[in-house]
């Protein structure tokens, strides 16, 4: 595995969860043992019954493109390489919004709407990122 020079999360009490799922290739989110309901990013109580009872539930890692935007000016000096580098909100098919990038394709073939499925990037031995490339 090449060096990864890039920011890494600190995952915390509240997303050590969602980093688990993917270090195994697995997308999960929190699910609401109260309502049933999905939701993401994590969070202490459901955002919709305010239940704390809460599971991390697998989702099928397959959505569409809410929004996105197509970073020609690197944000940080380390995704100078990575440049055009477009990042979305994918809105996954079990309702959650989750922000992330789009992978495997050009820049101008990237449309809201545009049906995508979970790819995993390795990045060290600890973090893996969920990405998403068109389906
Ligand atoms: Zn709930």
């Amino acid at each position: 595995m090449a060096e990864y020079t890039r920011p890494l999360p600190r995952p915390t009490k509240f997303s050590q969860g969602f980093w688990e799922g993917a270090k195994r290739h697995e997308l999960v989110v929190q699910r609401c043992r109260d309502c049933g309901r999905y939701r993401h990013s994590p969070k202490l109580a459901c955002p919709h019954c305010l239940s704390t009872d809460t599971e991390w539930a697998r989702v099928s890692g397959r959505g569409t493109v809410y929004t996105y935007t197509v970073h020609y000016r690197a944000p940080a000096p380390a995704f100078g390489s990575d440049l055009p580098l477009v990042t979305a909100l994918i809105e996954l098919e079990e309702g959650p919004l989750m922000m992330s990038n789009i992978v495997g394709c050009p820049p101008e073939k990237v449309r809201i709407g545009l049906p995508v499925e979970v790819v995993f990037e390795d990045a060290t031995e600890h973090i893996t990122f969920p990405r998403f490339k068109p389906r």
